[in-house]
């Protein structure tokens, strides 16, 4: 197996990356952060060969942690070290440049940074389709598809089956939901997970994103993905052939699983992951209710229309969920606020990754004014 570069190291996805990284003895030759921290330089003391690379230049002197490249260049750069499996749990449109840059490297990419495939989709496919890199999901429910469709390539497939937990407020009305505070929307039931995407379980917008992503990794049309709630995550998700016959993937709701499936693959090793009983699980699946979680028809919408749209919502769900968190806006006003952002900017073609960081910026411009507008409403309200 190659070596590993870590991305969002010192995130949730990086540190059992990590873990995975030790327990099966990879070398890891590159690890990047947003910003030098006292973790990075932490982590950094463990691994004294990994390169090291951050977003941002931070502020201060972090004692330990020198010699590291800054900036999105820099990232890419590590990214394409050859050679390497890359780890991608950057949270964030950022980590777009990266995922093609390893791809374009040759490298395997596991993937767990999903906007990679939301907002440029079409050029990672491309990327793909050029026979260069190697894509392998660590998002949960895409790895159970991964998994799913092993040795069934000659197989009909007649739709994915893309399982959600229904987020802390399933089963509550919207009026209940307005007054929604962070620190509940960040207690999610069964995974334990980084802020953003916590809130975007909650909302339903991760759901929706993943629905994309399937779209994007397998290519599925939008016809034939389906989500169902499955409140204790236990089936990762599941696939149904053309005879009908459904095959799921089942296990702990434990990210080691698909990070290390992604760094083994095809192979499969010994796992530090807790083994899932059968006996005595109850598993109960249910519609989605999607008048209460709008955010999920309009991922569908927008992955329909392609080129930009997607990229809009991803951008203007990354703002809207700042402001929320950051008690400027309320809990309804995210999706509001995407909605129409995504309304207000429609869909353009995006040919190349300048295109898509044009995009973003724009839609990230346009999704702060609406959430400005929301948070005076409040205010007034
Ligand atoms: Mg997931």
């Amino acid at each position: 197996m190659n070596p590993l570069v870590v991305l969002g190291a010192t995130g949730s996805i990086g540190r059992q990356a990590l873990e995975i990284a030790d327990h099966l003895g990879l070398e890891v030759v590159g690890l990047a952060a947003s910003s030098p921290s006292p973790e990075l330089s932490g982590i950094a003391a463990s691994y004294p060969g990994a390169r090291l690379a951050v977003a941002n230049p931070g502020e201060a002197q972090i004692p330990g942690l020198v010699g590291f490249g800054v900036g999105a260049e820099a990232i890419s750069e590590l990214a394409a070290t050859p050679g390497t499996t890359l780890i991608n749990g950057i949270v964030g449109s950022a980590g777009l440049s990266p995922t093609l840059a390893a791809l374009r490297a040759g490298n395997r990419v596991a993937l767990a940074n999903k906007e990679s495939l939301v907002a440029g989709g079409e050029l990672v496919r491309r990327t793909l389709d050029e026979g260069v890199g190697e894509l392998i999901p660590v998002d949960s429910e895409h790895s159970a598809i991964f998994q799913c469709l092993q040795g069934e390539s000659g197989s009909e497939v007649s739709r994915i089956i893309l399982t959600a937990s229904g987020g802390p407020f399933r089963g509550w009305s919207r009026p209940e939901m307005a007054q929604v505070t962070a620190e509940q929307a960040l207690q999610h039931p069964t995974w334990n997970m980084g802020g953003r995407i916590t809130i975007d379980s909650a909302t339903l917008v991760n759901k929706g994103l993943e629905v994309i992503e399937a779209h994007h990794l397998f290519g599925f049309s939008f016809d034939q993905i389906d989500v169902v709630v499955h409140p204790q995550s236990i089936l990762h998700s599941a696939v149904e052939m053309g005879d009908g016959a459904i095959k799921g993937h089942l296990g702990n709701p434990d990210m080691r699983h698909p990070i290390q499936y992604a760094i083994t693959y095809p192979r499969r090793l010994d796992s530090p992951a807790e083994r899932f009983s059968l006996a005595g699980s109850a598993l109960t699946f249910e519609p989605v209710d999607r008048t209460a979680f709008p955010a999920l028809d309009l991922a569908f919408e927008v992955g329909r229309r392609g080129g930009s749209a997607p990229a809009v919502f991803n951008a203007a769900d990354e703002v809207a969920v700042a402001a929320f968190l950051d008690g400027r806006i309320g809990f309804l006003d995210i999706v509001e606020v995407i909605s129409r952002t995504v309304a207000q900017l429609g869909s353009q073609p995006v040919s190349d990754l300048a295109s898509v960081l044009a995009v973003d910026a724009e839609a990230r411009e346009v999704a702060e004014d609406f959430a400005a507008t929301s948070s005076r409403a409040r205010q007034v309200g």
